[in-house]
């Protein structure tokens, strides 16, 4: 054998780098499920199932396109727990003269692989991912001699580069950035009716892998009745059409916005296809924009879905790639309490954190206002050691993958890089998710409230991480205002805040 292409559970696609010049004759195609993978972080049945059912669709497809392959399934008595281990064993038994790969998304497996290659004594060759627009190499030549890295500036770089919604020189519509038309919450009658989520079946082998993860991870969190994400390109695909034809015209508007029991609102939930590598980047954002240029969509929403894809997926992997391994490690704000447990299973009477929950453990799925400002909120002004905020997140979506996953954790949510992605931390009070949605209206709890019984935990920690914070953040001009507000409490108000928050970190209050 030559070659052994190594192809990870989230790089499934028939034209990444790895096949070019693949030759069926003498090169063969790698892939391995290990129990590592479910077990480095408590991954959930959902995002277990998406990855595995995946995977096993995209080895049926390597054998219609004719490429050997040489594939560890999880329930093979044979199959060794880690990554390591299998590829050891199986290069042993294959003898190949190199491995060949796609640049993977995870530091530690990067680490892994490059180990076994040099215990091996073989050659490992990393190509490029061309599911991004731009490279590693490229982010780091931006991103060289500045002390902060907004996404902004990153983003027009990336439109004008790659000629995305521009005219001529200048951005489509004349500006470059049209958020402040994306932030409408729904009125008192709420969604009305949001066009039903894509919806696909599971097939024979999707439920081999659904009994399979059931029997291995069955205590793991999340639940798989209702299991319906695409796992195959061509799934993939009639998700995206879905996606622009029946939501992309409302998405932008009701982008930040939440609804009780509303998990799907206009969101794409594309991002499992895109980070398995089911669908590529720009032909989602070439469709966005042919809806905008054909009538179908409004600009502002456009851009904003633009944004997420060229701006923040592509900024969020450079910052990744060029800040690892010590990215993983950063606490700047010094968070040790433990993650609450009821992250884990939604028991708890904040209804705002409940829905958020239990729609995620039901689907391994909520939206970025969700992840954002009401789980991440939480655990920011709560003071989780970051750590365990990440080793949640990665666990329980779908779409978790590291390289996207640990930016928008550490970084953009909990503040734990000091700024270096954020000016400023995301700190609100429930007010914020009072005016973004009705749950405080069915809540045991009141948003208006920072301390006494009725208070809301969300508003007692705003005014608690202020005050911790005090010294750190005066000095950030985004904060001033916000911090000199401490100031006009007085001392009884200060001390009650402080007894109702650590009766909400002693889980008195839930
Ligand atoms: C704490 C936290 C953890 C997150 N973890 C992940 C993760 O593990 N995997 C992941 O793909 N996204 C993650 N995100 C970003 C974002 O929340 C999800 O991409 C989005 O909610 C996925 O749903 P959707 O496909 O319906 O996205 P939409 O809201 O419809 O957005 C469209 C696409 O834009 C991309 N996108 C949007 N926001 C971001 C962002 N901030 N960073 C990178 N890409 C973005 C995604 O590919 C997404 O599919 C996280 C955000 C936060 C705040
Ligand atoms: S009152 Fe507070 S805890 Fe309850 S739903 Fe509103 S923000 Fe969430």
């Amino acid at each position: 054998m030559r070659h052994l292409v190594v192809v990870l559970g989230d790089q499934l696609d028939l034209h990444a780098a790895a096949f070019d010049g693949f030759d069926a004759a003498r090169d063969a195609v790698w892939m391995a499920e290990v129990a590592e993978e479910s077990a480095h972080v408590w991954s959930s049945q959902p995002r277990t199932v998406m990855f595995l059912a995946a995977m096993r669709h995209f080895a049926l497809a390597l054998r219609a396109a004719g490429r050997a392959l040489h594939y560890a399934a999880l329930d093979d008595p044979a199959t060794h727990g880690s990554l390591q281990a299998q590829l050891h064993a199986d290069i042993e038994r294959l003898r190949p003269t190199g491995l060949v790969m796609t640049a993977p998304g995870d530091w530690r497996v990067l680490q892994a692989i490059k180990c076994v290659a040099q215990a091996q004594g073989l050659p490992l060759e990393i190509r490029e991912d061309r599911h991004f627009y731009g490279s590693v190499r490229e982010f780091a030549a931006h991103a060289r001699g500045r002390k902060a890295l907004r996404m902004e500036y990153f983003y027009r770089e990336m439109r004008k580069r790659h000629g995305v919604l521009m005219h001529g020189d200048e951005p489509e519509g004349g500006q470059w950035n049209f958020d402040a038309d994306n932030r409408e919450a729904f009125g008192a009658a709420g969604p009305g009716a949001v066009p039903p989520r894509a919806v696909f079946e599971p097939d024979a082998l999707t439920r081999e892998v659904i009994a399979l993860v059931e029997k291995r991870f069955g205590t793991h969190p999340g639940r798989l009745d209702g299991f319906a994400w695409p796992v195959t390109r061509a799934q993939a695909l009639v998700a995206l059409q879905r996606f622009i034809t029946e939501r992309l015209p409302l998405f932008g508007r009701y982008q930040d916005a939440m609804w009780p029991g509303e998990p799907w609102l206009y969101h794409a939930h594309l991002a499992a296809a895109l980070n398995l590598k089911l669908l590529n980047p720009r032909e989602v954002v070439d469709a966005a924009v042919a809806a905008y240029r054909g009538g179908a969509a409004p600009l502002a929403g456009v851009e904003g879905f633009v944004r997420q894809i060229l701006g923040w997926r592509e900024y969020v992997r450079g910052i990744y790639w060029t800040r690892m391994p010590g990215y993983a490690e950063l606490n700047a704000l010094d968070a040790r309490e433990d993650l609450p447990a009821w992250y884990w299973t939604g028991d708890t009477e904040m209804a705002c954190l409940r829905d958020a929950i239990t729609q995620t453990l039901q689907h391994g799925y909520a939206h970025h206002i969700q992840r954002l400002m009401v789980t991440g909120l939480y655990a920011l002004m709560l003071g989780v050691q970051p750590q365990q905020v990440h080793a949640w997140y990665l666990a329980v979506y779908v779409d978790a993958v590291e390289w996207v996953e640990l930016p928008n954790t550490l970084g953009m949510s909990q503040y734990a890089d000091g700024g270096l992605m954020g000016s400023k931390p995301y700190v609100a009070t429930g007010k914020y998710i009072q005016r973004m949605s009705p749950h405080c209206q069915g809540c045991r709890y009141d948003p208006a409230q920072r301390t006494g019984e009725k208070a809301c935990p969300f508003t007692t920690l705003y005014w608690d991480f202020l005050m911790r914070h005090e010294e750190t953040l005066a000095g950030n001009p985004r904060m001033a205002l916000q911090v000199k507000n401490v100031a006009r409490l007085d001392d009884a108000q200060k001390q009650a805040i402080r007894e109702r928050a650590v009766a909400i970190r002693n889980g008195a209050v839930a």
